[in-house]
């Protein structure tokens, strides 16, 4: 009988039965929630008469709208302020472990799960949010939902859903200097589309996989949804069990690993599809248009329309309308305005180290707006013990609370006008970082701190910057 993949085993195990309509009821063994989208899934909740059947598998933060430049209340935000009393209450009456902007363990979603050793190999994971995928990089099948399913998972704990396929996706070979988790990422989206991912969970494996950290392997599952695939996964190994040693939620080391050595994909798995990169011509990436997939290596020149599958042309102008750019350009020398870096995808203590790196001792461009918000209170401590925030200070950044910050732009932080911005997040949307004109360049932290420093776009590898 041939072997099973890491997904294929663990939807067995959570799997209730099969649904009327098909899908399957499957058990959630860990529910993250925030202020966005959890207060009209507590009050359809209330509306329907039920009550949160499993409150200890459940676990609050809040990201989206907090402040990064004060934890002060009320916010000066209104409907922020309303948000975030919301989940409060909510948590308070559910009793909820909450971690939240007072506690020191507060942060974006994706980060503080992992942080805490809440996720775990082997575990199905839901949270209200479309970057749960980050969780697949320990092992877990983790995936977004939407608010009247949110309701369905406090009420039941199960969700029902259709079991994806699974491409396996393998990447063998070594990076070369300057090229991070984030090229890698936005290589596999670029080549397999941003719909290419549709219906699939995404496994990610190879040799070079093997060598990332983990904080490496959750950038690339955190953007497995900008390729089409709400589930990106990496099977759990030495490096997973010893990331997760002593952290508070992992209660029983021996347990943890034995399970995960269970669920991880059998040598023999057989998959849906399979694709295989060579990283070593993987070079820094850079988005120039208005999906993640529309992006090039930094020292190519802009596509032009006839070059471009037909289904992408369209968008394509739509993009060089929006960004104002031509075909045939490149993008070293654009200058940006606004530099961040942040969020789910690059705000751990290895994207801030790699940034520092760059920036020390030199100094922000004049004209440039440059923000380091870490992931979490607990990201910006250790990155305080570590020097960095006198690193970022010194050279002119902006030294910010934890948060979601300028990645989505529901709090204060947002572009004006029509800016340009090298941002380490994940999303390049038109108005994504709160002006509707305002425009997105999406790189890693490398790229992102060398933009700050040089006041344009630079090719890291060939200025020496890395
Ligand atoms: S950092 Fe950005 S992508 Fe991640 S959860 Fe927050 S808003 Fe969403």
């Amino acid at each position: 009988m041939a072997g099973k993949s890491l997904l294929e085993k663990v939807w067995s195990r959570h799997k209730v039965r099969t649904l009327p309509s098909g899908q399957d009821q499957l058990f959630i063994g860990l529910h993250l929630i925030h202020e966005v989208t959890s207060p009209q899934a507590f009050a359809m909740l209330r509306e329907g008469g039920r009550t949160v059947l499993f409150s200890k598998n459940t676990f609050a933060t809040a990201d989206h709208i907090v402040p990064t430049d004060t934890l002060d209340r009320p916010y000066s935000d209104p409907l922020a302020e309303k948000m975030l009393k919301a989940l409060e209450s909510n948590i308070e009456e559910y009793g909820i472990t909450y971690f939240g902007p007072e506690s020191g363990r507060q942060g974006v979603v994706h980060v503080v799960g992992p942080e805490k050793g809440l996720t775990q190999p082997g575990m199905t994971i839901a949270c209200g949010d479309s970057h749960t995928a980050t969780h697949g990089a320990f092992g877990a099948i983790a995936f977004g939902v939407g608010t009247s399913q949110v309701r369905d998972i406090l009420a039941t704990q199960t969700i029902a859903i259709e079991k994806p396929r699974v491409r396996r996706i393998v990447i063998n070979g070594r990076k070369s200097s300057g090229v991070s988790a984030k090229d890698v990422i936005l290589t596999i989206i670029r080549k397999l589309g941003v719909t290419g991912g549709l219906g699939y969970a995404y496994e990610y494996d190879g040799d070079l996989i093997a060598k990332l950290n983990m904080e490496e392997r959750m950038t690339i599952c955190n953007m497995s949804i900008e390729g089409g695939a709400r589930v990106g996964y990496v099977n759990p190994d030495e490096t997973t069990y010893e990331w997760l040693k002593g952290r508070p939620f992992v209660r029983d080391y021996n347990s943890m690993r034995a399970f995960g050595e269970e669920m991880k994909s059998d040598d023999d798995a057989v998959f849906d599809d399979e694709v295989f990169f060579s990283v070593s011509e993987i070079k820094p990436m850079i988005t120039w248009g208005i999906n993640p997939g529309q992006a090039i290596s930094i020292d190519e020149s802009l596509p032009q329309i006839t070059t471009l599958p037909v289904s992408e042309r369209e968008n394509a102008k739509r993009a060089y309308k929006h960004m104002g750019f031509s075909p045939g350009e490149k993008m070293v020398g654009k200058k940006i305005d606004v530099v961040f870096i942040g969020s789910c995808t690059n705000g751990r203590l290895s994207d801030l180290m790699e940034a520092a790196s760059v920036v020390k001792g030199r100094k922000v461009a004049s004209g440039v707006r440059a923000l380091v918000v870490p992931g979490s209170q607990e990201v910006r401590m250790a990155a305080e013990s570590k020097g960095l925030d006198a690193i970022f200070v010194e050279a002119g950044f902006e030294w910010r609370l934890a948060g979601c910050s300028m990645c989505l732009a529901m709090n204060p932080d947002k572009l004006k006008d029509r800016q340009l911005s090298a941002s380490t997040s994940n999303r390049n949307f038109i108005g994504r970082q709160g002006s509707p004109k305002g425009r997105t360049l999406l790189m890693s932290p490398a790229m992102a701190a060398s933009a700050a420093v040089a006041g344009e776009i630079v090719d890291i590898q060939k200025e020496g910057l890395v």
